[in-house]
């Protein structure tokens, strides 16, 4: 579904000599399958969300090339891009990204003017699907930051994508709110989507099919889960109590089957 080979985004480095170039992204090569959810760690300025921005059509490699769903958006017209992202893709970022002025039923009706024609009732069933049939009318200063969120969830669905794109998306919530949300990202694993999730979670990451930790630009690691959706669920609800319950202490690491592999 998401393929990427020898990847390079490169920025010019103002504080470096001149001619100096930040690697965001260095020869990067991963392949995502069909259905797949990927869980993307590492430490800032990694190169995390330029991946995710590469991969939602957002911006252009400076080499290197990216196929989503048989289609190689590393070389097509700007114009073509718009296209494959209004039809592939759908983004929940941290900071939401609502626009204010509008109410939370027009800035999904905003996703499927750009996608193909506006359509209430269609947008009124997703944000029932999110449980937000009742703020349709508020405006994002009305809404919580979950409730936010979860309107973002219910844009990124709007136009039924195949890729469903996640920088941080719990990174502005409390537990509860967190848990609404990803119980959305686990709906929409078993619909069959593709997931591709940034987070500093190591717990959320549980959730994904398998985990990619960036340094500099590079796969530095990488590990596969192998449990049962309901079964990691459930170690990620224990490993919440756990938390919740000691707030000081050390979350208890995660202990699920899972085999290791170093990325070389
Ligand atoms: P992360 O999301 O992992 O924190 P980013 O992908 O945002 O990392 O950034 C990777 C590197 O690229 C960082 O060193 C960052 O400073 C640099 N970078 C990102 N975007 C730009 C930009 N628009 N201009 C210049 N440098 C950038
Ligand atoms: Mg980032």
């Amino acid at each position: 579904m998401i393929k990427l080979k020898n990847v390079s985004r490169g920025y010019p480095a103002r504080a470096e000599a001149k001619g100096g170039v930040i690697r965001a992204l260095d020869n990067f090569s991963l392949n995502v399958d069909s259905g797949e959810w990927i869980a993307i760690m590492g430490p800032s300025g990694s190169g995390k969300s330029t991946l995710v921005n590469l991969i939602g059509c957002l911006d252009r490699p400076t080499s290197g090339e990216i196929w989503l769903d048989g289609e190689d958006v590393a070389s097509i017209s700007p114009g073509e891009l718009n296209r494959v992202r209004a039809e592939k893709i759908g983004f929940v970022f941290q900071q939401f990204h609502l626009i204010p002025y509008l109410t939370a039923l027009e800035n999904i009706m905003l996703a499927q003017y750009f996608h193909s024609m506006t359509d209430e009732q269609e947008a009124l069933e997703a944000l029932e699907r999110v449980g937000l049939k009742e703020r349709a009318h508020h405006v994002p200063s009305q809404l919580s930051g979950g409730e936010q969120q979860r309107v973002c969830i219910a844009r990124a669905l709007i136009n039924d994508p195949k890729i469903v794109l996640a920088d941080e998306p719990t990174g502005n919530l409390d537990a509860m709110n967190e848990e609404i949300v990803l119980r959305l990202l686990r709906e929409l694993h078993q619909q069959g989507r593709t997931i591709v999730m940034v987070t500093h979670d190591p717990v959320v990451a549980r959730l994904a099919d398998r985990r990619i930790e960036l340094h500099h630009g590079k796969i530095a690691a990488q590990e596969v889960f192998t449990m049962a959706d309901e079964e990691q669920f459930e170690e990620v609800r224990r490993t919440w109590r756990d938390r919740r319950s000691r707030p000081h202490g050390s979350a208890r690491s995660a202990t699920g089957k899972y085999r290791s592999r170093k990325n070389d």
